[in-house]
């Protein structure tokens, strides 16, 4: 059997008669035009046998969709236009006025700061849960509880909870789980295999790598929940542009190789901060001493990835450090601000090595919060690992 990958790359594409290139030609359109009236009254906006208007799909983004959906071993996809309308996407078609859902309290903020804006505004309320604790999120399930948001590892603060536990008691509790699987860019694990009904990816990170295009994606594996989330997209008018469509398909042949390539560099980095005397902590799931790393272990280390079974497990190259507490935000600012490679900047998965520093305060809830010091995040671009040491080390002296 071969691997997705492999799959991804030879996926079959008819090209126009006497033309035999693999690379896919770029359809775009708005108007789409009926052969008569009879076909045009028989329109149906949702069927993949034809085309009906550019918002519901054309050739390019069909192909899209299901290059997105074989990746991550789903049947079906619907692609948005960026990672949080995935989101909005998934919360508008699952939940309704009276309904709650549950977010971990390490979930991608603007996850959390939709539901506390419109979808509190639509009687739709929510509770945060400690993903390190499942049994936080069992005793939280309740009888209005009609969705379950599941990322790993969470963001920012990198813990890696027990996603096939966590997704079991959604499961046995009769709630849809939807996992925010963007960190593994559908290399590292298999979301539909951690036990999530819905996987969503924010196109934008590394299935695109060039930091050029917004974009988002949720795959399912059944045909009901899939309708559901594709009806909420027709209404809302949720559809995605030909030109970002191609850039995100040529991008993906070099998915795997990228991600590797942002891990292997992450990992070097992350292991030379973490022996700096001006780092407490580092947060990183590969790490031992990082929280839920036997998690991070259990489900990406060892097993057939997307290149081959690799005994040291795959990881993104995303990781965060605490500095010690003697360290002022001040000086924590002088060390961004002194960074030449690493820009100043949010989002990930391009080529640039991006870092921002947070005041995890004001983030979390101070129970689940235990460290001091200032918490910095960095994204691992494609530049050579030796060139973002010596970037590093350069801004930590300017530092002190
Ligand atoms: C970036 C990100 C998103 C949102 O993606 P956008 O395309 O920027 O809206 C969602 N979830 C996670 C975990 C992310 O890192």
């Amino acid at each position: 059997m071969s691997k997705p990958i492999t799959d991804l790359i030879h996926h079959p594409y008819v090209p126009p008669a006497g033309f035999a290139a693999p690379q896919p030609g770029v359809y775009k359109a708005s108007t789409v035009i009926f052969r008569d009236v009879a076909a045009m009254r028989a329109r149906d906006w949702k069927s993949k046998q034809g085309y009906t208007y550019g918002l519901h799909g054309t050739p390019t983004t069909f192909m899209l969709e299901e290059r997105i959906a074989m990746l991550e071993g789903g049947s079906q996809c619907v692609l948005v236009p960026s990672g949080l309308a995935a989101i909005a996407n998934v919360g508008m078609s699952l939940l309704r006025s009276g309904d709650e859902v549950l977010i971990p309290h390490n979930a991608y903020g603007p996850n959390r700061v939709l539901a506390e804006g419109e979808f509190r505004q639509w009687g739709i309320t929510h509770q945060l849960y400690d993903p390190m604790r499942p049994e936080d999120l069992a005793s939280r399930i309740g009888s209005k509880t009609k969705l379950v948001w599941l990322e790993a590892p969470g963001s920012v603060t990198m813990e890696f909870p027990d996603l096939p536990q966590l997704a079991r008691i959604c499961r046995e509790r009769g709630v849809p789980s939807g996992l925010d699987s963007t960190w593994s860019g559908g290399v590292a694990f298999n979301g539909f295999d951690a036990g999530a009904d819905m996987v969503v990816h924010a196109l934008t990170k590394y299935p695109s790598g060039g930091g050029d295009v917004l974009m988002g994606a949720i795959v399912t594996r059944d045909e009901a929940l899939h309708l559901q989330l594709k009806l909420t997209h027709m209404r809302m008018g949720f559809g995605i542009g030909g030109n970002d469509a191609e850039a995100v398909l040529r991008s993906l042949p070099s998915l795997a190789v990228r991600y590797r390539a942002h891990d292997a560099a992450a990992r070097q980095l992350a292991g030379w901060l973490k022996a700096r005397p001006e780092v407490s902590q580092l947060l990183h799931p590969a790490f031992e001493g990082s929280p839920g790393h036997e998690h991070w272990r259990a489900l990406c280390g060892g097993k057939p990835g997307l290149s081959g079974a690799s005994a040291e497990g795959l990881a993104a190259g995303l990781f965060s450090v605490v500095f010690h507490e003697r360290y002022s935000v001040a000086q924590i600012d002088r060390f961004c601000d002194a960074l030449r490679l690493f820009k100043l900047g949010y989002s990930w998965g391009g080529p640039v090595s991006l870092v921002v520093p947070y005041d995890m305060k004001l983030l979390r809830q101070p129970s689940v919060w235990p460290h001091q010091g200032i918490l910095v995040r960095f994204s691992v671009g494609l530049e050579d690992a030796d060139d973002l040491r010596a970037d590093l080390e350069q801004a930590l002296h300017a530092m002190a």
